[in-house]
């Protein structure tokens, strides 16, 4: 069709709604820890989450296990201190793994937002930015009551895909350097043990697994670790990139036959007296866009332990890529432990943007080890105190002095290793 349309010019008179001196979009764990320590820095907070819950992947993806990073520090300390007392080592150079309960979490990120005072929107879904120059004025985000604006002097952007990085003109890539694929995509479910024998349930459409090489990731892999009889699986993979519309369409279905599929197959091998109790709402997204920053965080930083004057995050959790091509292997390979600049979180071209969690500037090898939950509020909080540096000096984020973000991490209780 000749005449079909290839797009529309779109022109609106948006509102402001609110105006804050640091503005943070999306509310996972990244997303939270910028807010509550942009907050402790005496600035006023806004916080822009699209779902109804906070805790990102941790909650909504029901990701309910926090990988071990070799630290436990900062405001992911204070979440453990508060939530999983039982796990919280004496020293903040330790590792830690708990399993946890996504809806505790949710509930506990919600007060703790009112405690440090922090302007939560909920169902608030970033659409656009408004800039001039280098500087981000304001995000149009789509609410309940349609288009408004918010209006800030610095911005985080913490949605996991870089959104309001990309959409404001930050250059960025996406999965491997040979055919930009991404980590595949996985819906997480959790079992409940009911101590009697249960009916396994195969609904239509589903795969009757008989062998774990038939399984998805051609492996179990599940955790028990609270005596509860919460089994929490991580078994499906569908291959995909997940801030693609026709990847995620796809992903969405299929993930939920796969859980059904991965289930049964439990219940028959080894997981007879256990229900399906619990779906994630949305399939869980690894990895989709790395923004170009002033530093790219390689494989070779991650592999060979490299130290940085600017770090911000301190991690030892292993290179860990699930197949991107649709394979059932993944690659996982023990690191000893490296620093993560505060560079990565810096778009060139922005003064008062940052990004943080795991949509930082990053080789695909590099961000499979820096992407888990510890460390993206690890990055988090450095960026809120970096905004809050940033607006005290009236510097633009890129000159922002290291020492000061240290002596700021340190009284809020942030220790690295030497
Ligand atoms: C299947 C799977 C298993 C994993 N396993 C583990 C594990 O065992 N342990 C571990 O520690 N980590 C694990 N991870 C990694 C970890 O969960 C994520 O990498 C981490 O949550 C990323 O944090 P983040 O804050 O960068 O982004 P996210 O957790 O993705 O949070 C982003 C937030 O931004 C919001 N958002 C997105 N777009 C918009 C928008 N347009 N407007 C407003 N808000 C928006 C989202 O709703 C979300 O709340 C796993 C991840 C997946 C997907």
């Amino acid at each position: 069709m000749s005449d079909q349309r290839i797009g529309y010019a779109f022109q609106r008179e948006v509102p402001v709604h609110a105006s804050a001196d640091v503005v943070v979009i999306g509310g996972g764990p990244a997303g939270t820890a910028a807010a509550i320590s942009a907050a402790r820095c005496g600035k006023r907070v806004i916080l822009l989450e699209k779902s109804g819950q906070l805790g990102g992947m941790g909650t909504l993806g029901n990701v309910s296990i926090f990988m071990p990073i070799g630290n436990v520090t900062g405001i992911y300390r204070e979440i453990i201190a508060e939530t999983l007392a039982q796990y919280l080592p004496e020293d903040h150079d330790k590792s830690i793994a708990p399993q946890y309960s996504p809806f505790l979490l949710r509930h506990y990120l919600n007060e703790k937002m009112k405690k440090e005072g922090v302007s939560v929107y909920y169902h608030a879904d970033f659409v656009g930015t408004l800039h001039e120059g280098r500087r981000v004025s304001a995000v149009v985000v789509s609410t309940r009551e349609g288009l408004r604006a918010f209006e800030g002097s610095q911005f985080i952007d913490c949605t996991g895909d870089a959104r309001v990085a990309i959409d404001a003109g930050v250059p960025y890539v996406s999965g491997r350097d040979e055919d930009g694929l991404t980590q595949p995509m996985t819906l997480m479910f959790m079992m409940q043990n009911t101590g009697k024998p249960v009916t396994p349930v195969l609904p239509e459409g589903c795969y009757e697994y008989n062998d774990v090489s038939e399984l998805p990731q051609g492996r179990r892999l599940y955790w028990e670790r609270n005596n509860d009889g919460t089994l929490l699986v991580n078994m499906t993979r569908v291959k995909g990139n997940g801030a693609r519309i026709e990847d995620i369409n796809y992903a969405e279905t299929e993930a939920l036959r796969q859980v059904f599929s991965v289930a049964n197959y439990l219940q028959r091998n080894g997981f007879e007296t256990y229900v399906l109790s619990h779906i994630a709402g949305q399939v869980g997204v690894r990895e989709t866009n790395q923004i170009a920053g002033l530093y790219t965080l390689t494989e070779d930083d991650v592999v060979g332990g490299r130290r940085f004057e600017d770090v911000v995050a301190q991690t030892n959790y292993e290179i860990d890529i699930h197949s991107p091509d649709g394979k059932k292997t993944t690659d996982e390979r023990k690191v000893s432990g490296y620093d993560i600049p505060y560079r990565c979180m810096v778009p060139e071209s922005f003064d008062n943007l940052l990004v943080a969690g795991r949509a930082i500037s990053a080789t695909h090898v590099a961000m499979s080890s820096m992407r888990v939950q510890p460390t993206c509020y690890a990055l988090g909080q450095a960026a809120g105190i970096a905004s809050s540096l940033a607006i005290e000096s009236g510097r633009p984020c890129r000159d922002v002095d290291a020492a000061e973000v240290h002596g700021k991490l340190l009284e809020q209780g942030v220790r690295f290793k030497k």
